[in-house]
């Protein structure tokens, strides 16, 4: 991979730490405790002061995003989006919300996360973090459609399908990130179940979702590993060793 000088101790594929009251300090911690971290953006405007923030650093990288529920009001920075696309390798929040407060958009979101992943198709060899909350159908279409033939790593964040469309994601590839929140879903853990090991991957979902009543963080994955190998009657040891494998698998 020649990315990482030592293993990461866990990693956490889809927060927001561009959200926290100190970003900065965030990002340094989760380096510091050897977190990989994907911290996704939600519009490109934030794409370089996340580049800033992560220089030098070796375990925390921004993805270039534009969030499906910001769509209505920054689609016009999709250009923005194509200037940042040849230097950015991880992608997200992107994706589709077909939930009743993002409908109105959806058309507008559906045209925008299609164009999306035509630039990642062209240009390859991107990691994405995706999006699809009540639209799970209509994005294993379009990733069908555009990436069948790609390189691209696509990861399914916070899924909420049903079994069939996970069915139907797995068979197209995809990956699926798991957070806190899910686990405590007999959905999430009925997802986790029927999924094969080699697909799983983690997310805190920070800060939207909070530990103990506080914000998500990297290290809070640490925990999540352990809830993990108990649905999957494996020891903590071995679900990290699995999870991390597959992180190095994708990377
Ligand atoms: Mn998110």
């Amino acid at each position: 991979m020649g990315m990482l000088s030592e293993r990461p101790l866990s990693f956490d594929l889809h927060c927001h730490l561009d959200l926290y009251p100190n970003p900065l300090e965030a990002f340094q911690e989760a380096e510091k405790n050897r977190i990989f971290t994907i911290t996704v953006t939600t519009t490109p405007k934030a794409w370089p002061q996340n580049r800033l923030w992560a220089q030098g650093l070796q375990y925390v990288h921004p993805a270039l995003g534009l969030h499906p529920q910001l769509v209505a009001s920054r689609a016009s920075e999709l250009g923005l989006f194509f200037t940042y696309l040849p230097e950015a390798r991880f992608i997200g929040e992107v994706g589709l919300d077909r939930s009743e407060a993002y409908k109105s958009s959806y058309d507008v979101q559906y045209r925008v996360f299609d164009e999306i992943l035509k630039g990642c198709q062209r240009i390859g060899g991107k990691i994405l973090t995706i999006h699809s909350l009540q639209a799970v159908n209509d994005v294993l279409t379009l990733l069908d459609r555009n990436l069948r033939h790609s390189n691209c790593v696509r990861i399914l964040h916070w899924f909420t399908g049903t079994p069939s469309e996970a069915k139907k994601a797995v068979e197209l590839g995809c990956f699926f990130s798991f957070n806190s929140k899910m686990l405590k879903t007999d959905k999430g853990k009925t997802l986790l179940e029927l999924l094969p090991n080699d697909r799983l991957l983690l997310e805190t979902d920070g800060p939207f979702v909070k530990v103990g009543g506080k914000p998500a963080h990297p290290m809070d994955t640490v925990q999540i590993i352990s809830e993990m190998a108990k649905y999957k009657q494996l020891s903590p040891e071995r679900m990290q060793e699995i999870l991390i494998a597959n992180l190095l698998r994708i990377l």
